[in-house]
């Protein structure tokens, strides 16, 4: 049986858990694409890239900059993230004073 734990409060979830799957990718503005992109034998691109693997062993991906994030929570801090996605920071909330 998988154990998960909770990317948030880090305790292990026990009962109900919820995922948040987040990508983060660069925005390309579709009029910047060149003639170049379009003609660009991808193949061909492939094909030296795997030559290149089996000469040297080593294998580049070529950076495209998305990231994907898929976080686990707890049924508590499911909520606490749908009240306030972009303030996730674990523990006690900062406490402004009134004076
Ligand atoms: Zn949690």
């Amino acid at each position: 049986m998988i154990h998960y734990t909770c990317d948030l409060c880090g305790c292990p979830i026990s009962s109900e858990r919820y995922e948040a799957k987040i990508e983060v990718a660069p925005v390309h503005d579709p009029d910047d694409i060149s003639s170049d992109d379009l003609t660009a034998d991808h193949l061909q691109l492939i094909a030296d890239e795997i030559d290149a693997m089996e000469s040297t062993g080593e294998f580049e991906l070529e950076e495209t900059g998305t990231k994907k994030l898929n976080l686990d929570f707890c049924e508590s801090c499911a909520q606490r993230f749908l009240r306030s996605p972009l303030n996730l920071s674990p523990g006690p909330r900062v406490k402004f004073s009134n004076n």
